[in-house]
């Protein structure tokens, strides 16, 4: 693990934290909570960048919401102000994302750059229409674009994720695993805004149907023009057709197809208050 380290960096501040990993002769990656990187046996990770004491630990909730790269999961879970947001749908997205120890050191920078496909927490960072904060406020990029072309951003460092604060909107989550306790299948997310028996807004995201999660924009644009709950439930089907992931030892591709529209049909009903 880790076996071609020659360089390990732990600058106080951000811009020599920048400037070490822009490094053109030595291929020079952030170090965060560990808990994927230190697995890494890849020949090309010659030295790191130690986020630590950099102070991006920081949580901000008003009008927006900013989560600070180095929030540990478990900090999500436990603090009283993210627990508050959206009926506490953040923090338990963040305690199924991981096991408690490995949450104890993994941070929310890490988890978004790793984009895991079946993450429970990003389809809701989607959902609630989150960017991302990079190079220390250099570029606000959407997360959706950032998951869409992740190799151009591979050498930009995560600082914040960026939300709108989802006051006075509904948000639900689902989650598809064969046990409580498994790594999900599939994992859906939405945000609804209601106008007494229309949405105003909708957005809907998933996890588990493609190689990261994603924002189903083409569905939610269907859904937003069909307007009422029974309307929007019929665009549905359509779910299916945004399902590429080729199937694993969880779960086959056409099983994924099937269980889509479901998955993404309680977290709207969830969002909606039904
Ligand atoms: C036992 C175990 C169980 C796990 N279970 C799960 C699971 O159920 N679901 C899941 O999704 N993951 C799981 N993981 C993987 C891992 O915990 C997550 O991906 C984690 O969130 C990574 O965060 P980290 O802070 O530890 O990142 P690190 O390991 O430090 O870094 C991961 C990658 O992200 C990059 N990176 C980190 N921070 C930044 C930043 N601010 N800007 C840009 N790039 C950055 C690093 O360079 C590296 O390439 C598990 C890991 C372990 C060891």
């Amino acid at each position: 693990m880790l076996e071609h380290l020659e360089e390990y960096h732990r600058p106080r501040d951000l811009h020599q934290a920048l400037e070490l990993l822009r490094r053109k002769r030595i291929n020079t990656v952030p170090l965060a909570g560990g808990t994927n990187l230190a697995l890494s046996r890849s020949p090309r990770l010659e030295a790191v960048v130690d986020l630590s004491e950099l102070v991006l630990d920081f949580v901000g909730i008003g009008t927006t919401i900013r989560l600070g790269a180095m929030v540990r999961l478990q900090t999500m879970v436990r603090a009283s102000e993210i627990r508050d947001i959206a009926g506490g749908v953040l923090s338990e997205a963040a305690r199924r994302e991981a096991a408690y120890t490995v949450r104890n050191m993994a941070t929310v920078g890490g988890t978004v750059a790793v984009a895991e496909s079946t993450s429970e927490l990003l389809p809701l960072f989607l959902a609630l229409d989150a960017s991302l904060d990079l190079d220390g406020g250099e570029a606000i990029v959407p997360l959706a674009e950032y998951l869409t072309r992740k190799s151009t951003y591979m050498h930009r460092l995560i600082t914040a994720v960026i939300f709108p604060n989802p006051q006075g909107m509904g948000v639900g989550t689902y989650r598809v695993a064969r046990l409580e306790s498994d790594e999900p299948i599939l994992t859906a997310a939405a945000v609804v805004k209601r106008d007494g028996d229309r949405a105003s807004l909708v957005r809907l995201a998933m996890g588990g149907i493609q190689r990261r999660p994603i924002r189903l924009l083409e569905v939610e644009g269907k859904m937003l023009a069909a307007g009422t709950i029974d309307g929007m439930l019929e665009v549905l089907p359509e779910v299916s057709k945004a399902v590429t992931h080729r199937g694993n030892l969880r779960a086959s591709a056409e099983y994924r197809k099937e269980v889509a529209p479901v998955a993404a049909r309680r977290a709207l009903l969830a969002a909606w208050g039904e």
